[in-house]
Parts: structure tokens; C-alpha cells; sequence
């Protein structure tokens, strides 16, 4: 059998690529096909993974099949969306069987958690990248935007911050920590959670939404200047992984504001939905407002302002 025959084979044959819900055909023609219920839009995003640039060369596949689906499904949650199905354009230098197989677990354990279908892909011969497109429905007109915030809502966070910018350090040998704390980290890292059920709990409710993928205060700006207003960030007030803090207490208020890869959304949302937020969502922290004016505004603890500049990781 020609080697990429059997990579096809191994995904085609894998438990999540069975046709489910809307899924009404998957892997095996020229095109998957979908049914999109009417009344709903497609929601789409692609994410691109590529060994040296997102994951250190030599990283398991197991991991990194769960971290790159989970990865991707992440956008589908900041629109509010609910997942059906992804495809997987995988450029690889050889067929390792064993590789493929940890990857599809991977896969697997992520794509049962969020309910997502596997419909199709392609098979390259290349440096190794991995290309995820997912694929989601949400009802025509309500997906959650970055363009909505409005002056005088209030700015919330999904969950505590910093803990995948501490763990990047563990893994990359520059700080060293007990086993307890680096399992907690590396695991954040390994496994984040696409804030799947807080993104559906948010339609309708007037949000501006995104994933914090490239850092707090960056994101937050992508917010501020999507929808034309000023976001102010009280730094007391911002939820910072504990396990982060024991790594270092000094840097992990500043991985929480800039570090990213922690996938918690970032949202404004009106004072009159907080009540019921917390009751539904008890991780979730209020971090600041909205207001006129554009940018990120930082305060400390006295209302004075920190830093205005957007700070997150940026590749060119
Ligand atoms: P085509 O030449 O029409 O692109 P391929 O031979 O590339 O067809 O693929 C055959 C089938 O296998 C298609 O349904 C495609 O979606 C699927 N496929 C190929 N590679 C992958 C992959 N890495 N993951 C999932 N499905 C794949
Ligand atoms: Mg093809």
C-alpha cells in the first residue's frame, strides 16, 4: 500500500471520522457534505501548525492532536458557534506510523469532547505542518463579533490567565518547578479548553467576544479597535493562574497580561447580565469596561495607568 494511502486510511477508519448530526457524508469522495439547518450560518476558521514555530520539534503527537484541535475549536466558541465538523491538511516528512497513530488519539480525546466530526483532508510530503479547518453552526445573525462592545459594559474573562506562558518555560528548560505545579501547567498547555458552553450562553446577550490567543492586553485591542471604543483593564482585578504564580510570583501577572495560548475568551457584557453570568459561569472574573476612546488602558491598584501598548506575541 502506497504510504499516504494508509495516512488516509488511518484517519478515514478513525472513530471520529463516522458521519454524525449534520455531517451527512465524510471522508472518501471529493467533497464532505454538510447539513447546515436552516435559519443557522457556517461558521469557519483555519489554523495553521508548524513544528519549530507553534510546537518544538519532537513534541508527542498525542499532545499535539489535542492541543491543535483544541486549538482551532477555540474560534468556534468566541463566535458562539457549535461544532460539526473539521478538515486536516497534514504535511509530513515521512509516514511514522506510530506518530500518525498518538496524533489521531490525539485527535480523538478532543474531537469527542467538543462533538466535532472529521470530514476530510489532504496528505503532503513536506516539513511537518498541520492544518485545521473546523467548521461550526450558529443561528443566522447572532455569531458573537469582536465589533459589538459597546461604552459602558463591563469587561469579563472567561477564566484565569498565564499559565500556558509559564508552562512554555518549564518545557523549554528556563524554569524549573516542582512535579505538582509543572503537571498543573503543562497540562493547561497541553489541554485547553474551548469555552465551547460560555460562547453559547453568550447569544444574544449584546457580547463582544474573542479568544485570548495572543495575550490579554493585545486581544483586548483587537476588541477596542474592532469596535471603535476604549477598553480599560483594572490589573488587580485580572484572574492569574496559581500555578503560574508558584513558578514565579513576580512574572506571572505579566504572562496573564501578554503571554496568550490560554484560549479563555475575553467579553464585554452589561452589568445587568452579570448575576446570571456568575451563576452559570463561577470562573469567569470582571476585568474592566468599555469606554469612548480607543485603545488599552492599564490601571494599577491607585487608578493609575500601567501601560497603554498592546503587548502580546506577534510573528512579524
Ligand atoms: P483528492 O485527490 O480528491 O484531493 P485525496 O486522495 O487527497 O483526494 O483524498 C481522498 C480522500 O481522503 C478525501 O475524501 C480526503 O478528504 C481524504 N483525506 C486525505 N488526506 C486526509 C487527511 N490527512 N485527513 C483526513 N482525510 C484525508
Ligand atoms: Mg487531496
Amino acid at each position: 500500500m502506497h504510504e499516504f494511502e494508509l495516512i488516509r486510511q488511518i484517519f478515514r477508519d478513525a472513530g471520529y471520522a463516522r458521519p454524525q448530526g449534520a455531517v451527512a457524508h465524510s471522508i472518501g469522495d471529493d467533497c464532505a457534505l454538510l447539513n447546515v439547518p436552516t435559519g443557522q450560518q457556517l461558521a469557519v476558521s483555519t489554523d495553521s501548525l508548524l513544528e519549530g514555530v507553534h510546537f518544538p520539534a519532537g513534541t508527542d503527537s498525542f499532545l499535539l492532536g489535542q492541543r491543535a484541535l483544541a486549538v482551532a475549536v477555540s474560534d468556534l466558541a468566541a463566535m458562539g458557534a457549535t461544532p460539526i465538523a473539521f478538515t486536516l491538511a497534514l504535511s509530513l516528512p515521512q509516514a511514522d506510523v506510530d506518530w500518525l497513530r498518538g496524533f489521531s488519539r490525539g485527535l480523538e480525546v478532543m474531537a469527542h469532547k467538543t462533538a466535532i466530526t472529521l470530514v476530510g483532508g489532504d496528505t503532503t510530503r513536506g516539513p511537518l505542518n498541520i492544518g485545521l479547518t473546523v467548521m461550526g453552526t450558529v443561528p443566522a445573525g447572532q455569531a458573537l463579533l469582536r465589533s459589538t462592545a459597546q461604552p459602558g459594559q463591563q469587561l469579563w474573562v472567561s477564566g484565569p490567565l498565564g499559565a500556558a506562558a509559564a508552562a512554555l518555560r518549564v518545557l523549554d528548560g528556563s524554569c524549573v518547578i516542582d512535579e505538582t505545579t509543572s503537571a498543573a501547567l503543562l497540562a493547561s498547555y497541553w489541554t485547553p479548553e474551548p469555552q465551547l458552553r460560555l460562547g453559547q450562553w453568550l447569544l444574544g446577550r449584546g457580547a463582544a467576544v474573542l479568544d485570548v490567543s495572543d495575550g490579554l492586553l493585545a486581544d483586548a485591542g483587537h476588541l477596542a479597535t474592532e469596535s471603535g471604543v476604549q477598553v480599560v483593564i483594572e490589573q488587580a482585578l485580572v484572574p492569574v493562574s496559581s500555578a503560574a504564580s508558584v513558578l514565579s510570583a513576580e512574572q506571572a501577572l505579566s504572562w496573564a497580561l501578554t503571554g496568550g495560548d490560554d484560549y479563555q475568551l475575553v467579553f464585554s457584557l452589561s452589568a445587568d447580565q452579570a448575576v446570571a453570568l456568575q451563576e452559570q459561569f463561577p470562573a469567569a472574573s470582571r476585568i474592566g469596561y468599555v469606554c469612548t476612546g480607543q485603545g488599552v488602558l492599564l490601571l494599577d491598584g491607585q487608578g493609575q495607568v500601567v501601560g497603554v501598548e498592546r503587548a502580546g506575541y506577534q510573528h512579524f
